[in-house]
């Protein structure tokens, strides 16, 4: 397990205004990191990965006999930050009955014509499942903010600062009401940095086993860079809550990403009052039965 002290330096607290410059894209988050060394620490994160695979693997059993919690888990990040491979190693350990991913691309038309929660409301995990999502409705303050082009038709009205505002705030809403109803949630911001982009992309360039995830508009989107990191600043200072906070995650360094991240999902699920169902007196009598009948065939 990762110390909770470097945890916590992850985890934006409510109400606290971050700046993403403050944060580490690399994997020298904390001074004592430093002293370890880049090779020794690399090899301890592969170690827990590992071992938090091993129990994600139990405590996710034990969230679906248990039937009360579900787990949400928010994957937003910049294109090449590694969200697909992030969630493809940390998902390796789990039982794919209880889980699900739903990657949330440009909505359709059918999408456009409802409210802006509606699509991602569809794909809510059920109770003692897990449920990924890989882009969500943070989509509708991140791509369009940055290209308000892209915003849905809408009643006349202000579409200044209030306007982000008020989608915020039923973002906020909407995450308690699931939390009320027994979701857990954690926010994952994949924090890369613009030079670790440009060599993820090139080497989509380069390697033509790579070249399919290479898109025209990466490149577009990456002109927004700025733009892209004060609207994922002003929605992380006004999401993070106590009930569906956000961390953000190192993301030059895909063993730093992987091993935060999974140890962050198992220590979560690990600290619910997860148990399994007690056996009333009446299905007792009705295993002790059923024994009996197949001792005596
Ligand atoms: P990859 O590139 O690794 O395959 P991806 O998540 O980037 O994965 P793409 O098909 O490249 O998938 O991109 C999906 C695009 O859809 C992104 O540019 C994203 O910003 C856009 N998108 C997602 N949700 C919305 C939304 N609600 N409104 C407008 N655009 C959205
Ligand atoms: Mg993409």
């Amino acid at each position: 397990m990762i110390k909770q002290k470097y945890i916590d330096l992850l985890r934006v607290e409510p109400g606290k205004k971050i700046h993403l410059k403050d944060y580490e894209t690399g994997w020298a988050q904390t001074k004592d990191f430093e002293e370890i060394g880049k090779d020794k620490l690399k090899e301890r994160a592969n170690e827990i990965l590992q071992q938090n695979l091993a129990d994600l693997t139990q405590v996710q059993q034990l969230l679906y006999a248990d039937d009360r919690y579900s787990l949400l888990i928010v994957f937003q990040a910049m294109d090449a930050a590694g969200k697909d491979g992030t969630i493809k190693h940390v998902m390796s350990g789990v039982n794919p009955q209880g889980c699900q991913v739903f990657s949330f691309k440009k909505p359709t038309a059918e999408d456009l014509d409802h409210n802006f929660l509606w699509r991602y409301m569809k794909s809510l995990p059920e109770r003692g499942r897990i449920g990924i999502f890989n882009r969500s409705y943070y989509e509708d303050v991140l791509v369009v903010k940055v290209h308000p082009e892209l915003l849905q038709n809408l009643p006349d009205g202000k579409r200044g600062k209030s306007f982000w505002e008020d989608r915020y705030e039923d973002i906020n809403s909407f995450e308690r009401h699931l939390e009320r109803n027994g979701t857990v949630i954690l926010k994952f911001f994949l924090n890369v940095s613009k030079k670790t982009q440009k060599e993820r992309f090139l080497e989509r360039l380069e390697r033509p086993e790579k070249n399919w995830k290479f898109s025209g508009s990466d490149l577009a989107e990456r002109d927004h860079w700025g733009d892209y990191m004060d609207a994922y600043e002003d929605a992380i200072n006004a999401t993070s809550t106590k009930w569906a906070p956000w961390y953000i995650i190192p993301a030059d360094n895909k063993w730093a990403t992987r091993a935060l991240v999974a140890d962050i999902i198992t220590s979560t699920l690990r600290d619910l009052d997860l148990k399994f169902p007690e056996v009333t007196e009446a299905q007792l009598k009705t295993l002790t039965e059923a024994r009996k009948i197949l001792e005596a065939e």
